[in-house]
């Protein structure tokens, strides 16, 4: 059964096994060279050698250069990550690390982010060049570490200090492929945007104290709490129209509902309203139209009879393309309570928005896979509001873009509760789908980038 016939049940057993390798980034550390050497050993067996390139010993990313044969054609990536979130304390009806296969199902921490891509991709890529192999173009397979922990061992260290190594012009990578259904029918995302990140620490100062004699004290950690009262009324313009309205049009089910959402005097109470039945399209529309902030961290003492001298609340901002870090700070310094008199400001974290090209040689050739694949489904390109590597190289100009086929069970309300979530796990179906994409990708993309995509 163990032979390039096989590839779907190579890429069954690749995945298994990177989720039986656990490697799970808590941000302390993680041990993803354990998932390197598993696809350095997958590809061995195609009689292709990767290279392993580590910041640190036992992190290792392992990048696998195929050259063109036309240097003036453009370089394709698959890019995907090893590590995976830790588990909580959540209990999962099968073991969150044993990868396995119950009822057409792989199941594991990582099935959906992104083991499942990063093991169909290395299959896809393998299978791709020895049917179709050599390329016009260099065709390169990434598969890095520490995604999951701000990528300072992995996507950021490379294009930083590697680049001649890991430079590409089209990259295929997370996040997209689920399904959304509207009236409209259905349609299969495509992240061609992300929003940026900015990080902030807000600190306040109080006076010490015991806590036994509390009369007019200055307490930091209710200083805090007023802070983070106050952080509620941070309100950032709500932008419709580009991709959130292709969005609402995909997600809505019937034309009264488009209408509303897209609409700037109805569209906040429809999507109150859906919200109701339809919780995780109510988020992506809500995200994709404006820039949020959420506290991540409330911190404040250290002994229950101490008044503390401080206290500070960590601070997600996810920015609209468009928005920026100098207009983000005088929007929380006019707060009352949180001018510079009163409270510092540490930026922790700031990456800008990014966005690549929605048409081109990868969009067209994506479209025409998904055709004939899902003859149903349109691609529709989407702002994605997590952050992923892609914006590393989006950063250097590459045109990144979120997809994979998926199976018909993955639908954005789907998808969005099993990443990162309890139970995660992905059908074989599914992966089988993955495995074809990534398969006929490199053929179909270097055809349209030849007729002059
Ligand atoms: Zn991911």
């Amino acid at each position: 059964l163990n032979t390039p016939s096989d590839p779907a049940g190579r890429l069954v057993r690749l995945l298994q096994e990177l989720i039986r390798n656990a490697c799970v980034n808590d941000g302390a550390g993680c041990a993803e060279s354990r998932s390197a050497a598993t696809l350095a050993a997958f590809f061995r067996e195609y009689g292709l050698e990767g290279r392993l390139l580590a910041r640190v010993s036992g992190r290792d990313n392992l990048i696998l250069r195929i050259p063109g044969t036309d240097p003036s054609a453009p370089t394709l990536a698959f890019m995907g990550h090893t590590d995976v979130v830790p588990v909580g304390a959540e209990l999962w009806d099968h073991d969150p690390f044993g990868g396995e296969l119950v009822d057409g199902e792989i199941w594991g921490r990582g099935a959906v982010d992104m083991l499942n891509m990063t093991a169909s991709q290395a299959v896809g890529f393998a299978e791709a060049f020895r049917a179709h192999g050599p390329f016009p173009g260099d065709l390169l397979y990434i598969a890095l570490a520490d995604e999951e922990a701000s990528g300072h061992y992995g996507a950021r260290w490379l294009t930083d200090e590697h680049w001649d190594t890991v430079a590409c012009d089209c990259m295929v990578s997370e996040i997209g492929g689920y399904f959304i259904e509207g009236y409209r029918g259905r349609s299969a995302a495509v992240g061609v945007a992300e929003k940026g990140v900015a990080w902030l620490r807000i600190s306040v100062r109080g006076t010490p104290g015991h806590g036994s004699m509390p009369f007019g004290a200055a307490n930091a950690a209710e200083r805090i709490c007023r802070a983070a009262q106050r952080l509620k009324k941070l309100r950032f313009p709500v932008q419709r129209g580009g991709l959130y309205d292709a969005l609402a049009s995909a997600a809505a089910l019937n034309r009264r509902e488009e209408l509303l959402l897209k609409s700037p005097f109805f569209g906040e109470r429809a999507l109150k309203k859906i919200s109701a039945t339809r919780n995780g399209v109510a988020r992506s529309l809500h995200a994709a139209s404006r820039s949020t902030a959420s506290i991540g961290i409330l911190r404040g003492g250290s002994k229950i009879n101490m008044i503390p001298e401080e206290a500070s609340l960590d601070l997600d901002v996810r920015l609209l393309p468009g928005e920026t870090l100098d207009e983000l700070l005088p929007r929380i310094r006019a707060l009352p309570g949180l001018g510079p008199a009163d409270a510092e400001i540490e930026v922790l974290e700031y990456f800008p928005p990014t966005s690549s090209n929605p048409s081109g040689a990868l969009m067209e050739a994506t479209a025409s896979l998904l055709r004939e694949s899902c003859p149903d489904a349109r691609l529709l390109p989407v702002l994605t509001g997590g952050a992923t590597d892609g914006r590393f190289w989006r950063r250097k100009g590459t045109d990144v873009y979120g997809f994979t086929l998926s199976g018909d069970e993955m639908s954005m309300e789907r998808f969005s509760t099993l990443i990162h979530g309890r139970n995660e796990r992905v059908s074989v179906a599914g992966l089988e789908r993955s495995l074809d994409y990534f398969t006929r990708l490199p053929e179909r993309f270097f055809r349209e980038w030849g007729n002059g995509y």
